[in-house]
């Protein structure tokens, strides 16, 4: 068989521990035999990011921004005792902030769904795809423990130090606590335009939601910077595709989101997707199943795997045991980055390599060959066989092989 062709390089980056070695696999079983991979690889793992100390990943997602598709392994975000473990020279920052600051991107999480694993939510059939919005507010908040009595007020310098605003947030009789938050126009514009272009791109609806009746500025901003972009720049593509964007109440949305059937995008304030998309994503089953994107605001896309390295795999499999680590959510990362490639270069062959890719996967599932964690999850009176990771690959592999011949 002929592989498939490419014209632009796919940025890889590659990661760490347990991934690192699934990364490995897939590309040895399910992507070079069938794919001349055309890709400019990046070592994002720590060692690497030591030795370069960090330029590896800057320069990764220079190379994002310049080529448009990245696919992205799981890597260690240093701590304390990964400094000693890996002998670092500075508690390097997480690739995956670098990489979101320098795209200026907001990540969109979706799970991925088979029929033998029943969302926890029964209506629940389509995926539901949270959009967090990752910059600012109780994430970049200043905090003061207020020891006892006291006055506390809000005031705004502009440039010239003239006070332009002063008001009492609260007299204090007792100890409490305060907090301040900011966010900028700048950041929700780039949210904003991400998630109607991500919403475009998928062909799915949009739903926003805060706060704005309590938070008559805050929360209100967000509101109307999404209303005024939707309004001027994408109003008429939404209308043309069919798709919707709605905005509501975040209490309202949560309610409507448990009702619903899935199939859209939920766009949060940042706290709100931190929690949120947790409480979806366990309510569809696995992290272990769970995609990630992150998408910049002017159309550039970097595809992973929600979860980490899986560490306690990694440590088992150093000790020469056998793991049963599920590939999927990174099989998927290249899946959709090879899609994205294709469909922009418009290669018909490789946007069907990518599907065909995932049929191969669901397959494999659905005929009950699944790795550990996913064999606890299925509903009763499934057939399911836990397998080893490489098995499970060369098991997609097969029915791969058959769909392209
Ligand atoms: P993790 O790697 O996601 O793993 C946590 C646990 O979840 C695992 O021990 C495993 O549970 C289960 N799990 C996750 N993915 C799985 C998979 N594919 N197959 C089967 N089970 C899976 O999170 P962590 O242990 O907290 O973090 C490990 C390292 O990853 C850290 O150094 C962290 O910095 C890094 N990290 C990187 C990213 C990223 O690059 N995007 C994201 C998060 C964390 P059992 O052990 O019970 O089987
Ligand atoms: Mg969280």
């Amino acid at each position: 068989m002929e592989k498939i062709k490419m014209t632009t390089p796919l940025v890889e980056m590659d990661g760490d521990e347990m991934t690192r070695v699934i990364w490995k696999m897939i590309k040895d079983e399910l992507l070079l035999p069938f794919v001349d991979l055309k890709t400019e690889y990046y070592d994002l793992g720590l060692p690497e990011r030591e030795r370069t100390k960090d330029k590896v990943t800057f320069d990764s997602a220079y190379a994002n921004q310049k080529y448009g598709v990245a696919v992205k392994c799981a890597t260690i975000t240093p701590n304390k005792q990964r400094v000693e473990e890996y002998n670092l020279t500075q508690m390097w920052k997480s690739p995956n902030g670098t990489i979101r600051a320098i795209l200026d991107g907001t990540v969109f999480r979706a799970p991925i769904l088979i029929d033998s694993i029943r969302p926890a939510v029964r209506n629940w059939k389509k995926p539901i795809t949270i959009a967090r919005h990752a910059y600012g507010d109780v994430y970049k908040a200043t905090e003061y423990r207020v020891p006892g009595e006291g006055s506390a007020e809000l005031v705004f310098k502009d440039k010239n130090g003239n006070e332009v605003f002063h008001e009492t947030i609260y007299d204090f009789e007792c100890p409490g606590v305060l907090q301040g938050q900011y966010n900028k126009d700048s950041s929700i514009r780039s949210f904003a335009h991400s998630c109607f272009n991500y919403a475009i791109q998928t062909k799915q609806d949009l739903w926003f939601s805060t706060k704005d009746t309590i938070s008559k500025q805050y929360d209100q901003t967000f509101k109307l910077i999404f209303q005024e972009i939707y309004e001027n720049d994408y109003k008429a593509k939404f209308e043309e595709l069919g798709i919707t964007y709605f905005y509501t109440l975040i209490d309202d949305a949560v309610a409507r989101v448990i009702r619903s059937e899935g199939g859209y995008i939920w766009a949060c304030k940042n706290y709100d997707g931190d929690v949120m998309s947790d409480m979806v994503s366990t309510a569809f089953g696995s992290l272990a199943m769970m995609t990630s994107v992150l998408v910049s605001p002017n159309g550039q896309y970097e595809y992973e795997a929600a979860h980490g390295t899986v560490t306690r795999h990694y440590y088992r499999y150093l000790k020469g045991e056998e793991t049963s680590t599920n590939p999927m959510a990174t099989i998927y990362a290249w899946s959709g980055a090879l899609r994205k490639r294709g469909e922009l270069d418009k290669l018909d062959s490789l946007v069907d390599f990518a599907n065909k890719l995932e049929e191969a996967c669901i397959d494999t599932l659905n005929d009950g060959i699944m790795t550990k964690d996913l064999v606890g999850l299925v509903t009763e009176g499934t057939k399911a066989q836990a397998v080893n990771t490489i098995t499970f690959i060369k098991e997609i592999r097969a029915r791969l092989e058959k769909k392209l011949a």
